[in-house]
């Protein structure tokens, strides 16, 4: 059975702007459905329980694994991340839109499976920028921000996978880009 919705994917390094864009364009654009990942990762202190993800213990998290309850998952920050398939394949059969942010690896593994799907990378003007957005959203320690720092080195990387590159400068720029090829 063909898949009615389009899949959105949004990726990126980590302090480069995800979350906020997504919030902004399911405000502009109320269609829009974003998936709650489920994760391992505890809560942070501004993040209500099981609004922003649904958040597991580690066996439930593999429990679900094992059921092939996820569209896809990974492994990094020291916790599992995963897309519930349920709720996605539902909503895109009802003809929805749905955003999913997750990782490149995650955003790869999907692409293979949905080749359809619409691959966005989200990146800040530099390096410094996104340590300072890191560093101002106050969520993480110095620690847990060089080890995000890190990755996104490796992410930037592969960045040329994408069907499109976001330069989060400005974000009201940044959100119209989108929302223009969103809406072609
Ligand atoms: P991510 O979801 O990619 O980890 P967030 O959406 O949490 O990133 O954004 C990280 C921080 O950067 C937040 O404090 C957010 O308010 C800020 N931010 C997002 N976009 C911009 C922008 N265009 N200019 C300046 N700060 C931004
Ligand atoms: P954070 O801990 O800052 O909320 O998220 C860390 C990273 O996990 C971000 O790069 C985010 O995109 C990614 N992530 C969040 N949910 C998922 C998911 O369901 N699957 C995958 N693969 N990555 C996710």
């Amino acid at each position: 059975m063909a898949n009615k919705g389009r899949l959105i994917i949004i990726s990126g390094p980590s302090g480069a702007g995800k979350g906020t864009i997504c919030y902004e364009l399911i405000k502009r654009m109320p269609e829009l459905i974003v998936s709650r990942s489920v994760t391992t990762r505890p809560p942070r202190t501004n993040e209500q329980k099981n609004r922003s993800y649904l958040f597991v213990s580690q066996a439930e998290f593999l429990s679900m694994v094992q059921n092939n309850e996820l569209l896809e998952y990974d492994h990094h920050f020291e916790h599992f991340y995963g897309t519930p398939r349920k709720f996605v394949e539902d909503m895109l059969k009802f003809g929805k839109d749905v955003i999913l942010e997750i990782d490149v690896k995650g955003a790869l593994q999907v692409k293979q499976n949905f080749p359809d799907s619409m691959l966005f990378f989200v990146e800040a003007p530099s390096e410094q920028a996104l340590y300072d957005r890191l560093k101002k959203r106050g969520t993480e320690t110095e620690e847990k921000i060089q080890i995000r720092m890190a990755r996104s080195r490796l992410e930037l990387a592969q960045k040329n996978k994408y069907d499109y590159c976001i330069l989060n400068d400005s974000l009201e720029r940044a959100v119209g880009e989108i929302m223009d090829i969103l809406k072609k």
